[in-house]
């Protein structure tokens, strides 16, 4: 693998850096920095992906005949990596990486007309309907069902952990459409509007006091029959194409790389309480050091699956590796900012958010004042997606063939 990029991928580079210069303002870093969950607040995130659709620069990992940027494997990396360098706000990553191949790939010329240029200009807002009470690991025993009526679904059940499901205005499930038949055999993926009577969310409050997650309750709620995406029975293939480019496809590398950049700059001033700073510690800069190596590898076992890609392959099960490994850094990363700021990281400020005008003045400063929180937060990433559990059997069974 040639590990250097072209003369063309360093203009791009070059373009990237010059736009994040130019257009990303500094109240939406600010933000970034200051957001502890793994979603942003829809108002840092609708305002940046406004820019980046004014740009063209929106729907990059979309195939170009759908509204994509037609931009290679590289290009997509390199803008990732100067986003997460520049703390660019994350983008909606349910609607835009998750629902939009899903509808470029199985949806029919209809879906891609009505659903894509809404996802793009932000008037919809997807979140993703799978887990379940008792169905969250063993995802084929889901129980919420779908009948069909004359001319649409009824929909009946109960979706758990559904991430900005409060912000939402639509949710994509995977729901039971035929009950005698084999478990994965007999489940749909189905468009369901929430703005309709027996649509109620529920909060759930996360352990460091965030809304992120809900209940979704759904009580004859009605789908139209052209919302059925793909084939009916289909949606277990349907979701297994999404959660290939949910766990993978993806540059988690960029970011903790960035984090941990900040984390070592930070060491140059943070005391370390005996008169140095947390830079003199050994043990600390070797943690950062460690954690900084198994980033930096994971970054190339994500260049890699982005050469697979390059040639047309799927992102393929390998991506529950880079899914498990970054997830386990991201909370060594979270884990080592509170080691870093000590006492000044320890208070758990509960206002949200943590930017803009009456955000909380921190102890000392903004990195400290997030680093519980985000810390707290982190517990979720060997969970969502897959537990770290769950990608070692995919790895063991489907990448080694044990
Ligand atoms: C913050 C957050 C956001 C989420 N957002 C969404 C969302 O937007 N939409 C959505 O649909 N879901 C979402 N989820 C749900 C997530 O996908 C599930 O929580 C996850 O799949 C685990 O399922 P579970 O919670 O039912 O745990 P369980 O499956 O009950 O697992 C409990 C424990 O048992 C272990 N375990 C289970 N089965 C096995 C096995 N076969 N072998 C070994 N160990 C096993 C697990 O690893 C885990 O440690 C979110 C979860 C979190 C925490």
């Amino acid at each position: 693998m040639d590990l250097h990029f072209t003369p063309e991928d360093e203009a791009f580079r070059a373009e990237v850096r010059a736009f994040l210069d130019g257009h990303l303002p500094d109240h939406l870093r600010a933000g970034m920095q200051a957001t502890p969950t793994v979603f942003v607040e829809p108002d840092i995130g609708r305002e940046w992906q406004a820019i980046l659709h004014a740009k063209g620069w929106l729907a990059y990992n979309w195939p170009a005949d759908c509204g994509g940027t037609g931009w290679t494997m590289t290009q997509r990396y390199i803008f990732e990596k100067e986003c997460a360098l520049a703390d660019a706000p994350s983008l909606p990553v349910l609607s835009l990486k998750l629902l939009g191949p899903v509808i470029c790939h199985f949806g029919t010329a209809e879906q891609k007309a009505t659903i894509l240029p809404r996802i793009l200009d932000g008037s919809d807002y997807w979140c993703q309907g799978f887990s379940e009470p008792g169905a969250g690991s063993d995802l084929a025993s889901l129980k919420s069902k779908a009948e069909r009526k004359d001319d649409h679904y009824l929909v009946n059940g109960r979706k758990l952990w559904t991430t900005h499901a409060q912000h939402a205005t639509h949710i994509f499930c995977l729901l039971r459409t035929d009950p005698a038949a084999k478990p994965q055999a007999g489940i749909s993926f189905i468009l369901i509007d929430m703005d309709q009577p027996g649509v109620e969310v529920r909060p759930i409050i996360g352990l460091a006091g965030d809304h992120e997650v809900n209940e979704v309750y759904l009580d004859d709620v009605v789908a139209p029959l052209d919302n059925l995406v793909g084939d009916e029975g289909s949606g277990w293939t349907i979701a297994k194409f999404l959660l290939e480019n949910e766990r993978g496809g993806a540059c988690h590398a960029p970011k903790l790389l960035s984090d941990l950049q900040k984390l070592r700059k930070a060491a140059g001033q943070e005391p370390d309480g005996q008169g140095g700073c947390m830079a003199d510690d050994r043990a600390f800069m070797t943690a950062i050091g460690r954690t900084e190596l198994e980033a930096q590898a994971l970054e190339m076992t994500e260049l890699r699956i982005l050469a697979e890609m390059a040639k047309g392959l799927p992102p393929g099960p390998q991506t529950s590796l880079c899914k498990m490994v970054a997830s386990t850094l991201r909370q060594q990363v979270d884990g080592l900012a509170v080691r870093l700021y000590g006492y000044a990281g320890l208070a758990l400020e509960e206002h949200r958010p943590l930017y803009g005008n009456g955000a909380p003045e921190p102890l000392r400063d903004k990195a400290a004042q997030v680093a519980s929180p985000r810390y707290l937060n982190s517990r979720a990433w060997t969970i969502f997606g897959g537990t770290n559990e769950i990608q070692r059997t995919i790895i063991a069974k489907t990448v080694l063939g044990l």
